[in-house]
């Protein structure tokens, strides 16, 4: 399992707090050739015990073609069995279809792209490049590509979204057809312009009722549409659950390469300094409570759950029987998991379990 960091951006959305770059102002081959040089020294922390590669961001798809190919030539040769590009709908509609071609090319057999709202007054507000028509076009160029596995970012939580226009954007997400969603409730993130925002009085929070209210409408209308909600964030049709983000639900070891990259080798969790230049990176050792804890928090954010075994020996005996008794938690035979209408609440009812 690979990850590659992408550090820029072409502009920067409201609510956004992660390190990149304005695309431009720094050469994207001095970048690369850190990035590579990274990769020549860590290349033996690469496992395929999952054999993934993932390039996110950042905005990937600022990127050229050239650049990328130089990255992932450093790599183990493919075919991967999952190899995902995060992409921009603004950037796929500049390039055109010669590039979702060349990625293809690189062995990319699926793309995450931001769309994050079919709303064009929301998506000015998160100051996204794109409008929603630009986003449907986008989805078209990579489809008549030939890729076939396209998941879609969503963002819901926001205080001026009202019930009828959420709906709308699933509705016309659908008609798409994506193989997946990702749908994430807006937060305010220390150092983002939302945070600022809010800080000055420009944006007001929207409540738990009205963000459970976004939430349920999401569960409903994927659910009717026949995805499986897998995650508490991801809903896929049957078979094209992300196969990357679903090892890292169960802590299988990943390499991550890049400014701000983390990588975990089942013990010990290192990352890299965002910085673009400085090369430093930290470590920490998870103790075997870290990772008892960390087992169960990710695997009771699926719809799996935890293998009931491990969660009766790990965590707090009253608070299981007590989450148990009162529904939060239910059992399947061999796991206990969060019903899909306590998904919205899963961060309370783990927190009183660990
Ligand atoms: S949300 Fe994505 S595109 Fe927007 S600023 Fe953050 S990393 Fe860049």
């Amino acid at each position: 399992m690979i990850y590659i960091h992408v550090p820029f951006c072409r502009s920067f959305c409201t609510y956004c707090d992660f390190y990149s770059e304005i695309a431009g102002d720094c050469s994207m081959n001095s970048y690369a050739d850190r990035l590579i040089e990274d990769i020549r020294q860590r290349r033996d922390e690469i496992s395929n015990e999952v054999n993934t590669l993932y390039i996110g961001g950042g905005t990937p798809s600022v990127l050229p073609l050239s650049v990328l190919s130089r990255i992932v030539a450093e790599l183990p040769p493919g075919p991967y069995d999952e190899f995902t590009v995060e992409v921009n709908p603004e950037d796929i509609h500049e390039k055109g279809i010669d590039y979702v071609h060349g990625l293809i090319d690189l062995g990319v057999n699926r793309i995450s792209m931001g769309v994050q709202s079919f709303d064009d007054g929301i998506l000015r507000w998160m100051n996204r490049r794109h409008d929603s028509a630009r986003a449907e076009e986008a989805y078209g160029t990579l489809r008549r590509a030939g890729i076939g596995n396209i998941s879609i970012d969503l963002i819901f939580g926001m205080s001026q979204l009202t019930d009828s226009v959420w709906e709308e954007t699933l509705r016309r997400a659908l008609a798409l057809s994506p193989e997946h969603i990702s749908a994430y409730q807006l937060s305010i993130e220390d150092g983002s312009a939302l945070a600022r925002m809010a800080a000055d009085g420009r944006y007001v929070e929207a409540g738990d009722t009205q963000c459970r209210r976004h939430y349920d409408i999401l569960c409903r209308v994927l659910g009717a549409a026949g995805y499986r909600h897998y995650e508490i964030s991801n809903f896929a049709v049957a078979g094209a659950e992300a196969v990357h983000n679903s090892a890292y639900w169960r802590r299988v070891p990943y390499v991550g390469f890049g400014p701000g990259a983390h990588s975990f080798d089942g013990a010990r969790r290192r990352w890299n300094d965002s910085s673009l230049t400085s090369g430093k990176f930290e470590f920490e050792t998870l103790t075997p409570r870290d990772a008892e804890v960390e087992t169960i928090m990710l695997a009771l954010r699926t719809s799996d759950g935890v293998p009931a075994s491990y969660l009766h020996a790990h965590a707090d005996p009253s608070a299981l029987s007590s989450a148990l008794a009162k529904g939060l938690l239910v059992s399947s035979g061999t796991h206990i998991r969060i019903p899909e209408y306590h998904f919205f609440i899963s961060d309370s009812i783990i927190a009183s379990l660990i």
